[in-house]
């Protein structure tokens, strides 16, 4: 097991012992760490002595200075000495919490999103369909940054609030058990001016939020279409659409602002009102010689203490509410069952690349209707298999099946005689190549694109892969032949091009199994050629599965399936279906008058 696998198992076995209580999960992130993050505490308070006992010593020398004399004198060279010695500790003491808290919190974050990414690759092929990416990557991103955000706020700066609470209120209490009812007596009101303002903030906050999702939605949209809005003169269009959308975002911000404002204010004042209660009070008491002059000065900043951590408080409560949806939103993927099982399967060490399909029936999760309804087949090793039919008759969902991405609903299908459900099909796809109707490149050179997850390749393997794919001439051309870099998604190479590197990228594994889908579909009649002559050569002595519209492509297969509503009408050599004079012949015919 490596280091994210463990992490994603802890981190799984949190949600499924914590579920519901999205603190106890966040918790749980952390379990056998908590000692690392008291120490970071420690320190904490050490790093904030100066500030913490400032208005103590601020009194101190003011009493001192009233005093006068001999004492005076050595009272306050003491308090700035003290004073002067705390912030000599203060850096060092910042480096070491810093140092604990970012490291537990920052490999945590990077746990959460090795897990996450882990997970994402055992997701099944139909989840992934299901779940639109970016919603995923929100996840990634963005809820695991909102969880380190809350976990700093939660771990260090509640210590921090508490901390300075307690040691306020402790000095004070020693001080002067009186003006401690003062301080006391905010709590309350804090709370009754929180109770006030919450249900109203929550709700505007949730209004901006869906606002912004929605515009974050819609903005997305407006980016992918911008080829067909130029294409058709609609930018003005577009530009309208969008302006009423970021009214209504900057409408509702505003009202959020505003109320938050508001409530700022509003807590504002009446911790002022109290602050000057406890001045007078403060005053008189020094007036009658019950208090020391300079300790009015120390329990006003004391009582400033006091506010600003409830306010402090107050505003952890917006954090506090977002990083919990994300530990919650996190979960829904981490724990998703909706994955591929292969442990303890029958590994394949080798594969014939024969089919059977018995009976098989495939639904699609809430369709009422099977696509597939009852599939029949035999295929022979080394046999070519062409599917053909209308869009929508299931040729793609066949290709699935045999890929594995999904598994018969109802019926059997057996690969070299083993049922697939037995097999672990991480062995089984070594030996098969899929070549998909969009090629998918990665940002890399044509080498690495070629020889994608494979180890050891020789440059003579390389070549030879080249050369099969009819991508010689192409490369020849490249600035720096087979180490040019690819664009994004192969922005830089033309569609045949980009599709002739993916049928090298499927030659040079050398599989026994080839899964075509629909590969020369949208290209010229060159391209189509050149491809078709690279295709060839892949398929010969393989077991091959090809998806095409072009019914010229698929002459050369060994039978052809004609599929209609998930089942197959018609079955064949090519020649023995233009002679049936079936729908494959009418197909055929209509494409050729096309011509
Ligand atoms: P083809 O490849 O022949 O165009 P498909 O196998 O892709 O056909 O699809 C067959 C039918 O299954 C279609 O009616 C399609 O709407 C439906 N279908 C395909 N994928 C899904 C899916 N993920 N969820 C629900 N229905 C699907």
């Amino acid at each position: 097991m490596d280091k994210y696998e463990e992490t994603e198992q802890r981190f799984i076995r949190c949600y499924q012992k914590y579920g519901n209580s999205p603190v106890r999960v966040l918790l749980g992130f952390y379990k056998g760490q908590y000692h690392k993050f008291i120490i970071s505490t420690l320190f904490f308070v050490v790093k904030h002595a100066p500030s913490l006992f400032s208005a103590l010593l601020i009194a101190n020398v003011i009493n001192g200075a009233l005093e006068g004399g001999e004492t005076g004198k050595r009272i306050i060279i003491m308090n700035v000495a003290i004073w002067l010695g705390l912030l000599v500790i203060h850096l060092p003491a910042n480096w070491m919490h810093n140092k604990y808290k970012n490291r537990v919190i920052r490999t945590t974050e990077a746990g959460l999103r090795g897990a996450l990414v882990r997970k994402l690759q055992e997701l099944s092929i139909p989840y992934h369909t299901e779940v639109q990416s970016g919603r995923l990557q929100s996840k990634i991103i963005r809820d695991v940054e909102a969880v380190e955000t809350l976990s700093a706020q939660l771990f260090v700066n509640l210590m921090n609030i508490m901390m300075n609470l307690i040691i306020t209120l402790s000095v004070t209490a020693v001080k002067n058990r009186i003006i401690l009812l003062f301080f006391v007596l905010v709590t309350p009101v804090a709370s009754l001016t929180v109770v006030a303002f919450r249900q109203k903030i929550r709700k505007e906050n949730r209004a901006f939020r869906r606002e912004m999702e929605e515009t974050s939605a819609k903005v997305m949209e407006m980016v992918e279409l911008v080829p067909v809005a130029r294409a058709h003169a609609l930018e003005q269009k577009e530009v309208d659409k969008l302006k009423g959308q970021l009214e209504e975002t900057a409408d509702k911000g505003y009202r959020l602002d505003m109320v938050q404002a508001h409530f700022g204010a509003v807590s504002w004042c009446v911790f002022q009102v109290f602050q000057a209660l406890c001045l007078g009070f403060s005053g008189f008491m020094a007036l009658n010689g019950l208090i020391k002059i300079g300790d009015v000065t120390f329990y006003q900043s004391s009582f400033t203490t006091v506010v600003n951590q409830f306010t402090a408080l107050i505003n952890l409560l917006p954090i506090l509410t977002k990083g919990l949806e994300s530990v919650t939103s996190i979960g829904e993927v981490l724990t998703s069952d909706d994955v591929e099982r292969n442990d303890g399967k029958m590994e394949l060490t080798e594969l014939k690349g024969q089919y059977t399909f018995k009976n098989v029936q495939f639904t699609y999760k809430g369709a009422d209707q099977p696509v597939l309804d009852g599939l029949n087949l035999n295929i022979k090793e080394g046999e070519t298999i062409a599917l053909v039919g209308e869009s929508g008759s299931g040729k793609t969902t066949v290709l699935n099946l045999i890929i594995g991405f999904i598994t018969p609903t109802d019926g059997r299908l057996f690969i070299d005689g083993h049922d697939v459900n037995d097999i672990n099909l991480r062995s089984y796809r070594r030996f098969i190549s899929v070549v998909p109707q969009t090629p998918i490149l990665f940002t890399g050179t044509v080498r690495e694109n070629i020889v994608y997850g494979l180890d050891h390749v020789t440059d003579e393997e390389v070549e030879r892969a080249v050369e099969a794919a009819n991508l010689r001439s192409v490369i020849s051309k490249l600035p720096k032949g087979l180490d040019t870099m690819i664009e994004e998604h192969g922005a830089n190479l033309s569609g045949g091009q980009r599709q002739r590197i993916s049928i090298a990228r499927a030659i040079i594994r050398n599989p026994k199994v080839i899964i075509l889908d629909e590969a020369t579909s949208a290209l010229d009649t060159i391209s189509e050629k050149e491809i078709q002559d690279a295709l060839d050569r892949l398929i010969q002595g393989r077991t091959t599965f090809i998806v095409a519209h072009r019914l010229s492509t698929v002459r050369g297969a060994d039978r052809i399936l004609v599929l209609d509503k998930g089942k197959i009408r018609e079955e064949g050599s090519y020649q023995e279906l233009m002679a049936l004079k079936g729908e494959f012949y009418e197909m055929e015919r209509l494409q050729m008058a096309l011509r």
